[in-house]
């Protein structure tokens, strides 16, 4: 894949991603009343890429089922509300190499 003049080769094809169920919670919001009235625009519900985070019944409602920990949670949410973690080890998404 090439874009932005330089070509990928390092993207691991989709048989070599395989992810394994989470039972454990590894997202969570440390205080939920920020979320409810500081926080105006709840960036968290767009800058995460694949939706984890939706704005439902005056809170964020998290489906950590989606997510693909790129990180962005850490970064994202301006008061620092989410506690993010890796998921357990063996779990979530698995990359294989070789
Ligand atoms: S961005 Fe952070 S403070 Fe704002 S709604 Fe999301 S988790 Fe709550």
């Amino acid at each position: 894949m090439e874009e932005f003049g330089v070509t990928r080769t390092d993207m691991a094809p989709m048989d070599q991603v395989q992810r394994i169920p989470v039972t454990e919670v590894f997202i969570d919001i440390y205080d939920p009343t920020i979320c409810l009235n500081r926080c105006v625009n709840k960036p968290c519900t767009y800058f995460c890429p694949t939706q984890v985070y939706q704005w439902q019944d005056n809170q964020v409602v998290i489906n950590q089922d989606r997510c693909v920990e790129c990180g962005a949670s850490v970064m994202g949410c301006p008061y620092g509300n989410i506690d993010w973690k890796y998921p357990p080890g063996g779990t979530g998404v698995v990359i294989k190499h070789g």
